[in-house]
């Protein structure tokens, strides 16, 4: 099913809680937030009753994500509601990993695939300054038990901010070359919650390379799927990592992701103002053949390219500002998951 740009509906990302034990400047930089209603989250048994109907119309990639999905109490139950589902051929978790350690291993057993681990830095001081959080160790600890636990791969993001971490690009290679994993260098975007963007901040893809180049040599390009958000490279030495440039190389083009959030609503891009209700159907009692009719109908019609949008405007600031992110939590980063 090809929306009005010609891209599939592949794969959808859930978000299972609005609630994060981080408060990473680039996110959730406030101590307080307008929750989502406890009654509106969806049970397990609603978000394996999307799921199924979102397969029954192609989706094949299935990434939990929130918030941090790994305070949604019991979260490996609904790992192995959604793994029975043979459609689902990639099932996948984004977490900043404080709490990874202890679940891991019951993860990878329940049917989880994959993790990405969170990490933008190997400086404990540093978390503590831009997450404030003192749990760098429980981060390490946890991306050690997700290597022992036998994950099919293992990704570290790191969100790229001038001035911050932008010395660091070599040493976290190093820190995932030597983890068996892949680093994913994400360039910082104006997104809900990150009410302090500004482009100066925003190291781009091309300096990034720039940078590598100098330390690494040579850096080649490497193929992979098209719809992924991240390029792939590899350095002279076999080493590989990624960069998600949606800041200054948006890839709307080829974007094949939306994403639910705890309350179900569906959101086409990360940027769209507004989402599309499924709860209130699906609590209703519409019939699977109901809410895959509204799903059809909704992704047809998708021309979103929010990113490419952004990029256009000859003075970019802030998506938003914090008094109208409080007016809607669903305009925020951490309630569509990332
Ligand atoms: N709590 C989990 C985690 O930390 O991975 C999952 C949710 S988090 C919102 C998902 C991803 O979004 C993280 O990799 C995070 O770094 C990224 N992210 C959040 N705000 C961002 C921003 N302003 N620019 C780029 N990436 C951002």
């Amino acid at each position: 099913m090809l929306d009005a740009l010609q891209r599939p509906l592949g794969s959808l990302r859930i978000s299972v809680t609005d609630r994060c034990n981080l408060r990473c400047r680039y996110c959730m930089p406030e101590d307080d937030y307008v929750w989502l209603p406890r009654t509106s989250i969806l049970t397990f048994e609603e978000i394996a009753r999307l799921s199924s109907v979102f397969a029954s119309q192609g989706v094949r990639k299935v990434r939990l994500t929130g918030g941090e999905p790994l305070l949604r109490h019991d979260l490996p139950t609904l790992v192995g509601m959604l793994a029975r589902d043979a459609r689902i051929e990639d099932l996948s978790l984004t977490t900043n990993g404080l709490l990874l350690a202890k679940q891991a291993a019951v993860l990878r057993a329940a049917g989880l695939m994959r993790v990405t681990v969170s990490l933008d830095t190997l400086r404990p001081e540093r978390m503590l300054a831009f997450a404030k959080s003192p749990r760098h160790a429980d981060v390490l600890a946890g991306i050690a038990a997700a290597r022992a636990a036998g994950f099919g791969s293992l990704k570290l993001n790191t969100v790229v901010i001038r001035g911050f971490n932008d010395d660091e690009l070599a040493d976290l290679i190093e820190f995932a070359r030597a983890r068996d994993a892949e680093v994913r260098f994400i360039e910082y975007m104006d997104v809900g919650g990150a009410t302090r963007w500004s482009m100066d901040q925003v190291v781009s893809q091309r300096d990034m390379l720039e940078t590598l180049g100098r330390r690494y040599g040579r850096i080649e390009p490497v193929a992979g799927d098209p719809h992924a958000p991240a390029e792939r490279f590899r350095l002279a030495d076999g080493a590989t990592f990624g960069i998600i440039a949606s800041t200054t190389a948006p890839f709307c083009r080829t974007c094949d992701r939306s994403r639910v959030t705890a309350d179900g609503t569906w959101f086409l891009c990360l940027y769209a103002e507004r989402g599309v209700d499924l709860r209130d159907p699906l609590r209703r009692g519409a019939s699977d053949a109901e809410l895959a009719a509204l799903i059809r109908e909704t992704w047809l019609g998708r021309a979103d390219r929010g990113a490419e949008q952004r990029l256009a405007l000859a003075d970019r600031g802030a998506l938003y500002r914090i008094d109208s992110l409080r007016a809607d939590p669903h305009r925020e980063m951490h309630t569509r998951g990332g």
